[in-house]
């Protein structure tokens, strides 16, 4: 009683101490003295994009306001950063998760703190150990390669195609009697051809594990992307849309996946809320990890999560703008998209003749201070060094130990189309507020660019 006395008088000492610092730097700044003043959040983030400065920015900070803070805050007060206890009643992972199911249009969410966490868990998820096959983008992120191997399964390169995304021939053409799991990585924005992607999954019973790292918020014919498949991966890292700076999501409707994944990310165990929403336990417990989401990341995701579909909705006008002003450009080739309205306008692509035009069609654009670059923020998984010699964390490592994993090769024979997608591509970066103005601006800049190279 007494030390609970003390504690409380204590915190209320703190919040009162604090409540008073925030009211005189108020008052001063109000005074004129400017000490406490802060520059606003959302031009703290990026400065406001003009023509002389195309920057898209980070997109999620762009959206911070009142709202990430008072969310914060609560969180500060209740004196309750963990999810599961603490003086309070921690509420804001929870409630995220909800929210974001109910976004994503799946039975379940699990709020983690990365989307490599998210990845780990969703394979647990999937049940993918030794002898299993998961096929995987030539062109991705490392945690899509990363996630097979710490699972001791071996990972089957498939070639992406004028989508940016898995070739779904490809795709089927890479099946064996050890495949478990593709994973579709909607890469940079746009949503794969689910599809066809699904028709051959369901035919060969390969379970499909959606990347929606770089696309949260897409969709692919009016389904929200991450609830098409098996299970959905999401990340919150600040390259991506909303943002905690960290952090990840896993959604699924199958209540014994979302078991497993929800077991690995809590060093196996299980917790009554968990329980709660699939009805019952069904799953034993079982060797797990540490991916547990604090509340000052819920906090801020539960803000973020109210703003998606404004961040996006700006970004797709934004795209949609450049790209029907590009669109009659004569003989300019786009990025195929399969559902352009399920695209988040991350960027806009098109495609050069060769990587020699492309390489100059960059540095034109450049010149005139737009946004371009090569395909970005993933990797050539199969000519990297590393995947070449098959190097895990051990040198016995499972993956690479059977039969099947001595004798896959990785390297550029596997992924010779991928390689040459990528060196005909451009990339033009789209910021959320980019006025009609520079969206103007970019598209004039493409046409007499694309005019004297193609
Ligand atoms: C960023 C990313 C991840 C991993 O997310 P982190 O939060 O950075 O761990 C996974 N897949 C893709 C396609 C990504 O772009």
């Amino acid at each position: 009683m007494a030390t609970q006395e003390t504690k409380t008088s204590r915190r209320n000492e703190a919040l009162t101490r604090r409540r008073f610092l925030r009211t005189s730097c108020l008052a001063a700044s109000a005074a004129g003295l400017g000490l406490g003043a802060r520059p606003r959040r959302s031009q703290a983030a990026s400065g406001a994009p003009t023509v002389d400065r195309i920057d898209p920015g980070f997109i999620g900070p762009q959206f911070f306001d009142e709202q990430e803070e008072q969310a914060l805050m609560e969180v500060i007060e209740s004196g309750s950063p963990f999810r599961y206890w603490g003086p309070g009643t921690p509420m804001k992972v929870l409630r995220f998760e909800e929210r974001f199911a109910r976004h994503m249009g799946t039975r379940f969410a699990l709020g983690v703190t990365s989307g490599t966490a998210a990845l780990d868990c969703a394979v647990t998820g999937l049940d993918i150990g030794p002898g299993d096959e998961v096929i995987v983008p030539a062109y991705t992120w490392w945690s899509d390669y990363t996630c097979v191997v710490h699972a001791g399964a071996l990972p089957v390169f498939v070639d992406i195609d004028r989508t940016l995304n898995i070739n779904p021939q490809d795709f089927e053409r890479k099946i064996t009697p050890r495949t478990k799991a593709v994973i579709a990585v909607h890469l940079l924005g746009g949503p794969c051809d689910m599809e066809p992607i699904m028709d051959i999954a369901r035919k060969r019973g390969v379970a499909v594990l959606e990347d929606c790292a770089q696309c949260v918020g897409g969709s692919y014919r009016g389904q929200k992307l991450g609830s098409i498949g098996n299970v959905g991966i999401y990340s919150f890292q600040i390259n991506k849309t909303m943002t905690s700076g960290e952090g990840g999501a896993v959604v699924t409707s199958d209540p014994v996946l979302y078991e497993r994944a929800a077991r690995f990310h809590d060093m196996g165990t299980i917790r009554g809320l968990f329980t709660d929403r699939t009805g019952a336990s069904r799953v034993p417990t079982f060797a797990g990890e540490n991916f547990r989401m604090s509340e000052l990341t819920g906090a801020v995701l539960g803000a973020q999560l109210t703003k998606l579909d404004t961040m996006v909705g700006q970004l797709r006008a934004n795209a949609e703008a450049v790209y029907d002003g590009i669109k009659t450009i004569d003989g300019i080739r786009l990025r195929h998209r399969p559902d352009p309205e399920g695209d988040i306008g991350y960027s806009v692509f098109f495609e050069m003749p060769d990587k020699a035009s492309r390489d100059r069609c960059i540095g034109q654009l450049r010149q005139r201070r737009v946004p371009t670059s090569t395909l970005s923020g993933s990797v050539l998984l199969p000519i990297q060094e590393s995947v070449i010699n098959k190097r895990a964390r051990h040198a016995n490592w499972p993956s690479f130990s059977s039969p099947e994993g001595k004798a896959m090769q990785y390297g550029p024979d596997c992924c010779r189309q991928t390689l040459e997608i990528f060196d005909r591509f451009v990339q033009v970066r789209i910021g959320p507020k980019y006025t009609p103005r520079i969206n103007g601006y970019i598209i004039d800049a493409i046409r007499q660019v694309h005019g004297t190279l193609v």
